[in-house]
């Protein structure tokens, strides 16, 4: 019933799933756990909703509900199966986190697993759906790992009931017996794994014979090379991130620009760059005894990449230097690329005359990355403007949720950008590091769809079989898990005898309940083998034995879609109509880098800039007691300022704000307010732009509510009585002590704490450069330490 168009109906009969349509349905109708395995491109996502559909699986009034990892792929994925299959996004529909278009009639959702999960804690045994899809299961993501587990204890529960739920497993790779040899997980029989086989083209892999330190302009010569001399192909080039992306694309658009112009207008072009760039040399000089600090990110050295680039045109990327928004935010973050069009013309213009005075034919060069607007995202799909050839920079969302037609070429930087965390006090730092064979396979396999085709992988075969991982390890192993913690004590789930695919380590599990403790999310249980009260310690020993229940406040927290600190913020305002203030507060402190350091623009001197935003954010920390706020108020007052101002990029990085960082925060404000809305009806929350800043009565609240926050994070000064020697003295200037960590943390110069080094603080987090520094310190009064932090371990 159907109505497809002929166009859609030819390309899904070309799809190697389409052949296997009614194998893969018997035994979906004959188990309840079906795995399907496919590579990346056959058809899996896009076809089985619909294949479902078409068998019926709506008909009784339930959905098809399919998970996916990431936002980009729920969203784009729901649009192009409602395309389709011509039905509207009324019926296949969308939700991630804050948003989404479902409606009563929705048939297939799309969502993201944490979504998912959520519905979970409303719904225990997912009435509304018949089947779930996991889909992108080999990346094995926390949550969809989670879901696999819960579901494995839903679909018997179901099938008691005779209304019987069915599970569908879909992966990329044939790595998939976490899933079917876990007898913990599915009883037997086992799940059966149906393997849908992809007309793959050859793809020849070429190494470089030497690995250079510098990918990104490994990658830039590379991308050039390909496009000069060979034969006409899409370009698919994988880099690690955002920032990275952003960087490569303005540069390809520079030097293979697609707009044509006459010879004359190059020329003023031209002109008007080297008059740009001798302003900027004399700046330069001017500002001679104090050069504009750059910043290297870790392992990529942006000074190579601009030294591979034609002439000197390193004055005009000095701002993706600048630019860190992506160090500290794989999440966050929208980058637009029609930000920076001044410089691209700049660049442009002077590129336009090619090294052989000749225009070059143009390149296509589109951005993707998780983050994008959907509807750029769609662009990659669509065939490139005549006589320009298509390369698109990616992130690995084109390693597998994606698939890009006509892809001839794939340039492989092998790096993979991860979150790395201490284990034990959760200090974590961006990463970049070797991604597995797997997925570099993945990545080469993206240039065999349509015809044979090429991968450059920009290091050695020495590098790829020593270095490399097989298969990348479960996320779950490999970042704390407090968050996962406390949802799944909110659905009352057993933390240490849950069937995961792959089990966190136990110590894993003991450092989330006891950070979720001391945050009062969690309670301690009396033994009752002991018949005493347990003391953590035990636990520990007792493996296997979790003696912790979650806390009316740890209920409230496990609602907001925050880690769990940020979350205990938001329900302790409520009980102090804080809300607008908390809610701008935490909004601002999950945005990385709001402030910022060095000027982008190099008008003026650099210090007298400097020296202007350092008065302005003293103004903004307020005088008396609204001061000890610290740099939280700051923080505040920045937000607010901005928005006042009406938030222009001008104003902000005039002032000292990141523009896309305050752009971000209004949008995430405007998220939680609708969020808290429909957690907490009755409270009303309307979000103020114009917010006045807080009374030094709030501003005391709110020290005590950011303090709740981070009792795990409480610091206190190291005295000079406790110090001996003069070296000591030197040596411990600035320094804390924490409970966390041994070593010593610093104050540090930025933050406003320092003016007056108050005996105790919280801090947000810390971060390491030559020593140990506290990020966003507030100033707290002892007396409250017994209140909000009644767990904190004496001070040594
Ligand atoms: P799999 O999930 O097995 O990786 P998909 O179902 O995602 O495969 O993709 C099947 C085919 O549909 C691919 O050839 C892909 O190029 C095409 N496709 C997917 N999304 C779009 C889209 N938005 N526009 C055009 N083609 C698309
Ligand atoms: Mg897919």
């Amino acid at each position: 019933n159907l109505n497809r168009l002929a166009e859609v109906q030819a390309a899904r009969l070309k799809l190697p799933i389409l052949a296997e349509e009614q194998v893969i349905m018997e035994a979906i109708s004959e188990n309840l756990v079906t795995v399907i395995v496919g590579a990346t491109g056959s058809g899996k996502t896009t076809q089985i909703p619909q294949f479902l559909y078409e068998t019926g699986y709506t008909s009784n009034g339930k959905m098809i509900g399919i998970t996916e990892p990431r936002r980009v792929a729920a969203i784009s994925m729901s649009q192009r199966v409602a395309h389709e299959m011509n039905l509207s996004s009324r019926e296949v529909s969308y939700q991630i986190r804050f948003e989404g278009n479902s409606t009563s009639d929705t048939k297939i959702k799309f969502m993201t697993d944490g979504v998912l999960l959520k519905e979970i804690q409303l719904d225990p045994t997912l009435k509304k759906y018949s089947v779930i899809v996991i889909d992108e299961a080999h990346e094995r993501s926390v949550f969809s790992d989670i879901l696999i587990g819960i579901l494995s204890r839903i679909i018997p529960r179901r099938q008691a009931k005779g209304k019987p739920l069915k599970l569908i497993i879909m992966s990329a790779t044939l790595k998939v017996e976490d899933f079917t040899e876990n007898v913990r997980l599915f009883k037997e029989p086992k799940p059966p794994v149906i393997k849908v086989d992809a007309r793959m083209f050859d793809v020849t892999i070429h190494y470089n014979k030497r690995t250079a330190e510098d990918y990104l302009g490994e990658a830039y010569k590379k991308a050039c090379k390909i496009h000069r001399q060979l034969p006409e192909g899409g370009i698919l080039i994988f880099l690690t991130g955002q920032q990275e992306v952003n960087t490569l694309v303005r540069k390809l658009r520079a030097t293979f620009p697609v707009h044509s112009s006459s010879k004359d207008e190059m020329r003023k072009e031209v002109s008007g760059f080297r008059k740009k760039k001798l302003e900027i040399k004399a700046k330069r000089k001017a500002d001679k005894e104090s050069p504009v600090k750059k910043i290297v990110l870790p392992e990529v050295k942006l000074e190579n990449f601009s030294s591979a680039l034609p002439d000197d045109a390193e004055g005009d990327f000095a701002e993706d230097v600048a630019d860190l928004e992506d160090r500290g935010a794989v999440d966050h973050g929208d980058s637009d690329l029609d930000l920076d069009e001044e410089e691209y013309d700049i660049i442009a213009g002077k590129k336009r005359f090619g090294e052989q005075g000749e225009p070059e034919q143009p390149l296509w060069v589109l951005p993707l990355f998780s983050m994008l607007p959907p509807e750029k995202q769609q662009m990659v799909f669509r065939p490139p403007p005549e006589g320009t050839r298509l390369c698109v920079v990616a992130t690995n969302v084109a390693e597998t949720s994606l698939t890009i037609p006509s892809i001839k070429y794939v340039v492989d930087c092998g790096k993979v950008k991860e979150k790395v965390y201490d284990k034990v006090t959760g200090v974590s730092m961006f990463h970049v590091t070797w991604t597995s064979q797997a997925s570099a396979n993945q990545r080469a396999g993206r240039a065999g769809r349509t015809a044979p085709g090429h991968c450059y992988r920009l290091y050695s075969s020495a590098i790829f079989n020593d270095e490399f991982l097989k298969f990348s390890r479960a996320e779950i192993q490999r970042r704390p898990i407090d968050d996962l913690v406390l949802v799944m004590k909110a659905m009352n789930l057993p933390v240490v005898n849950f069937p995961f695919p792959t089990p966190p380590e136990y110590l894993q599990i003991c450092h989330g309940i006891k950070r979720l403790l001391t945050l009062g999310a969690l309670e301690e249980l009396p033994d009752p083998a002991a018949g005493s009260l347990p003391k953590y310690k035990k636990i520990k020993t007792q493996k296997a034995k979790d003696l912790s229940r979650i806390t009316s406040l740890g209920k409230a927290m496990a609602a907001f879609p925050l880690a769990p600190r940020y979350g205990k913020m938001l329900a302790l305002s409520h009980q102090h109509s804080l809300l607008p203030y908390t809610v701008a507060l935490v909004a601002a402190l999950t945005v990385p880098e709001v402030l910022i350091e060095t000027p982008l623009d190099l008008k003026e001197n650099v210090n007298d800039v400097r020296k202007r935003w350092r008065t302005l954010r003293m103004s903004w920390a307020g005088t008396g007691n609204s001061r000890r706020l610290g740099d939280v108020m700051v923080l505040l007052r920045a937000v607010g300022a901005a928005e006042y101002e009406g938030g222009a990029r001008d104003w902000c990085e005039n002032n000292g704000l990141r523009h896309k960082g305050i752009t971000e925060i209004r949008k995430l404000r405007r998220q939680l307010t609708n969020e808290i809305n429909l957690i907490i009806p009755s409270c009303d929350l309307i979000l103020d732009p114009h917010m006045a800043p807080p009374t030094d009565d709030q501003a005391r609240l709110l020290r005590q509510i950011v303090l709740a926050g981070s009792v795990d994070h409480v610091a206190r000064r190291v005295d000079d009585c406790e110090l001996k020697t003069p070296e000591d003295k030197v040596k411990w200037r600035h320094a804390y002590r924490t409970q966390e960590m041994e070593e010593p943390v610093f104050m540090p110069t930025s933050s406003i704490g320092r003016i007056d080094m108050p005996q105790w603080v919280v801090y947000q987090d810390v971060y390491e450069t030559h020593k140990m520094f506290m990020r966003n310190v507030t100033v707290i009064e002892p007396e409250w330490l017994a209140v909000f932090a009644p767990n904190l371990c004496t001070f040594s």
